[in-house]
Order: structure tokens, then sequence, then C-alpha cells
């Protein structure tokens, strides 16, 4: 049977964490599932874009750059980093509706595919008569808690803010009220409502990506993919398609790299909070120093502080700003001096983590971070700051068994006691043994996913069949 070529529209929403795994969706579509791929990046400022130029090798897709819109004015002083993202993505819908109706090359856009701030555009989509998907970069297990929240009775999210006790999701682990993420818990706010519009969105598509793999999450890839688990809702499939994660593209290495050479394998520990997380500067000098009683090689991403005693916040390292070094405690850098490398801003991480000298990472969970260090065999300290994170940090320490969890103090600092002790436990001690062994064990689970015979590659697969059905 001839079937036909796809074509399919990615949306990437502004933040490395939403484009890095677009991106890399973008890459498994266009080279083992034949899929023509255009990519449509929102950025907020053309530093953003130089900072994917030097992350992620992009000569073979088909990048289309959304001009940077800066939606500022339009909001209020402080508000929360996911409605500045939403109205920056509301914004670019015009100049997205725009550019997909003047594609003329063959074949014409048929999917769009859009991650869990762009879903504005699934009605325009509809309307193109495109096919849509929404792709969840984060695990199964938090895409069916977000998509349980478009059915359940609002009294048990209610009961689970007020009580305390865990919130019960259908076939999944119950998630501990520690670990929910907060916009959930307050009925009524404008992020809660922002959430439940986006998964009743989200059910509504005509498909659902996520960016795991059933051996890795048995139970939520089974309550996502048996849709009557979670309460028969979803209108398409559910594919679980991952790990999609970025690898290291080789090239020009830079300082950190060439240190990186020089040091015995699996002695080095990599610190950092992700595309954006960031500590108060108490919490910077206890990390600081308590690297240095650890006795341990580090290689370290540093941000500038935030202000008070907030246990964990976001920093645009696209907003101009161009060291973070100044806000060290004074001489850590000369004391640590041949043991360790402090880098501002910005590290090229899945080079670091796949470097034989890096025997764990010091991590805020994000998915991504997450992935990229299962996919490079490298156990965790666990250091979730934001977003869904905590859940995250709960399944690679308590379920997975590949990480060790820092002890949150409630937005209190963590001493540079425990700092020391948590890398210790990971790079030293027994237990890290045996996390690195496991960890070794998933990153090959995660390749076997992705071989031809995998489950990952299957879902893609059958994703492709009902995109080639659809245009033929
Ligand atoms: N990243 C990077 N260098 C850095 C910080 C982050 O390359 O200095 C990449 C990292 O490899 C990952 C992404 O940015 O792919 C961060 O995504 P994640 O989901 O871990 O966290 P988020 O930034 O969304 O909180």
């Amino acid at each position: 049977m001839v079937t036909s070529k796809a074509h399919a529209v990615l949306l990437a929403s502004p933040g490395m964490g939403h484009i890095i795994p677009m991106v890399e969706l973008g890459k498994r579509l266009l080279t083992h599932h034949s899929f023509h791929v255009t990519i449509f990046l929102v950025t907020t400022t053309t530093s953003t874009s130089q900072i994917l130029q030097q992350t992620s090798n992009l000569s073979s897709l088909n990048i289309v750059h959304v001009p940077p819109i800066d939606v500022s004015h339009k909001l209020p002083p402080n508000a929360p980093i996911e409605l500045r993202i939403e109205l920056t993505m509301l914004h670019s819908l015009p100049f997205l509706r725009s550019s997909i109706t003047s594609i003329n090359t063959l074949p014409p856009p048929s999917a769009l595919i859009v991650d869990m701030f762009g879903l504005q555009a699934l009605p325009m989509a509809r309307d193109l008569s495109m096919l849509t998907y929404v792709y969840f970069a984060t695990s199964a297990w938090f895409a069916a808690v977000t998509l349980y929240f478009s059915v359940a009775d609002k009294k048990i999210m209610e009961t689970h803010a007020e009580s305390r006790e865990p919130l019960p999701i259908p076939g999944c682990k119950p998630v501990r009220f520690e670990d929910t993420l907060e916009a959930f818990l307050s009925p009524g706010g404008a992020m809660y409502e922002a959430c439940l519009e986006a998964a009743k969105e989200s059910v509504a598509a005509d498909g659902i990506l996520v960016n795991t793999w059933e051996d890795l999450e048995p139970a939520a890839t089974k309550a996502l993919r048996e849709n009557g688990v979670l309460g028969g809702f979803t209108k398409g499939e559910v594919h679980a398609v991952g790990p999609l994660v970025k690898k290291a593209e080789g090239g020009k290495k830079g300082a950190v790299l060439q240190w990186l050479d020089g040091q015995p394998d699996e002695s080095v520990i990599y610190v950092s909070f992700g595309s954006g997380g960031t500590m108060s500067e108490n919490q910077m000098r206890e990390v600081a120093l308590g690297l240095e009683l650890s006795r341990q090689r580090f290689v370290w991403v540093v941000r500038p502080p935030c202000e008070g005693d907030a246990s964990g916040a976001f920093f645009d390292v696209a907003s101009g700003v161009d060291s973070a070094v100044g806000y060290l405690p004074e001489g850590f850098v000369e004391r640590t001096e041949g043991v360790g490398v402090v880098v501002s801003l910005w590290a090229p991480q899945a080079e670091i983590l796949e470097h034989p000298a890096t025997g764990g990472f010091v991590t805020h969970c994000g998915w991504n971070s997450v992935l990229e260090s299962v996919e490079s065999g490298v156990p965790m300290v666990a250091w979730p700051l934001y977003a869904e994170q905590r859940m995250n940090a709960f399944m690679v320490s308590e379920q997975l068994g590949v990480a060790v969890r820092v002890a949150e103090k409630g937005g209190g600092v963590v001493g540079r006691e425990e700092v020391a002790e948590m890398v210790r436990r990971v790079m030293v001690d027994e237990e890290g043994v045996r996390m690195r062994k496991k960890v070794k064990e998933l990153k090959l689970s995660g390749e076997k996913a992705l071989c031809v015979f995998g489950s990952s590659h299957h879902s893609l697969s059958q994703m492709t069949k009902h995109c080639q059905v659809y245009v033929s």
C-alpha cells in the first residue's frame, strides 16, 4: 500500500525546558518516522534563540522563528512565569496562522503538535482541518494527574488541599500533599483555572504524546493507554514516545568539557537547576560551602540569586545578565581551583552528563534533566524547586531508587553539612554504587524502548499511521 507522507507542525513555547524536548521530538519524527517537519519556536528574546543555537543542532530541521513578543506591559507585576508564557503564545497565533496557511511545500501541514502552554493554537488547527496532538514533556504520572484534573470532581482537589491526604489518581501512585503542584491547590485561582482549561483542551485533542516509556512508568502509561482507567475521557490515543532527550553532539569542546577530560571516571558531581532555576543568596552560600565540605570534584552552573529566602525561583537566562560568579562566597573560586569549575548561567548539560568523568548530578528534577541523567547512567541528588519537580523527585528517589532527596526546609535554608552528606551518599557511599547500577539498567531500558521493536518506537509508528491515513 502506498502511504502519503504527513507534515507535522510543532509549536514550542518559550523556555529551554519546553523548546529542547520539542526539537528532539521533531528530529525523531523526521529521521525515524518519515514525517515532513516544521518547528515554530516562540521565544521571548533574541538571546533565547542564541542559547538554543549553542545547545541543539538544528541544521537538519525546518525552523521558523516567531518574532519575539514582549507582553510585560499586559501583565501585573510579579505575574507567574506560566501566565507570561501563555500570553506570549496567545499573541503568536496570528503569525502562526498566516505562516501555516502560506506554507506551499508539499505535503501541506496536516498535524499540529503543541505543548501544554500552546493549547490556544488547537482551535486554529482544527479550523485549518489539521489533526491536533498535545505533547507532554513530563512524566506519564504528571500527565495522568493533569488529565484526571479535567474529569475529577472538584471536591477531590478541595479535599486534598484541606485534608492534606494523598491525592488518589486511578491506576497511578497517589500524589502526596507535599509533592502536589501548587497551582492545583487553590480552586478558583487564576492558575487553577488555567490548568483546568489546559486539561480540557488536551483531552479533546486527536492524540497525546508523553516523553516517557512503558518500562519506566508501567502503571501510569497503562492508565493513560487504557483510557477507561482514568475515566475514559480522552478523545485520542495516548502514546508514550520517550525518552526523547538531547544527546551530546560532538564538535568543539569548551573549557568545562576540556577540564572534564582531565578528571578520573565518575569523579565529578554536576550541579545545575535547569534552564532557569535559582536560589536565595544564603542558599547559594550553603551549596558552595557544602561542595567544599564534600571534598568532591564539581561543575556548578550558577545564576544570580533570587530575593529573600525563597527556596527556589525562575531566572530568565536570556535577560541580559552576563555573570553570576560575583554572588559566590568570598574566596570560594580561589579555594576550589583545580577541583571545581563554576559556569555562569548556561552549560552544555547533555555533554557534561554524558562525559565519563561525571558521576552524579545535583538537579532540580525538571523532567528533561531527569531523563538526560537516566540516559547518561548518572545517579542524582534530587533538589526540586517548583512546578511538578517534587513529583519527579519522589519518583527518582522513592520509586526508582536512583537518587537521594534533599529534605526541604519549608522555605528555610538547607545547610552545608546536609549538602555535603547528599553529595557523598551519591559519589562515595555504597548507596551510590547501588543507585549507579540501577540507573544504568534504566538507561538500557530507555534505549530499548526507542529501538525498532521497542514500545516507544511502536507508539510513534501508530501515531504516524494515524496521520498518514488522515492525509491519504
Ligand atoms: N540546560 C542546558 N544547560 C544549562 C541548563 C539547562 O543545556 O545550563 C538544558 C537541560 O539539558 C535540559 C533543559 O535545559 O534539556 C532544562 O529542562 P528541564 O526540564 O530539566 O528543566 P526546566 O528548565 O524546564 O525547569
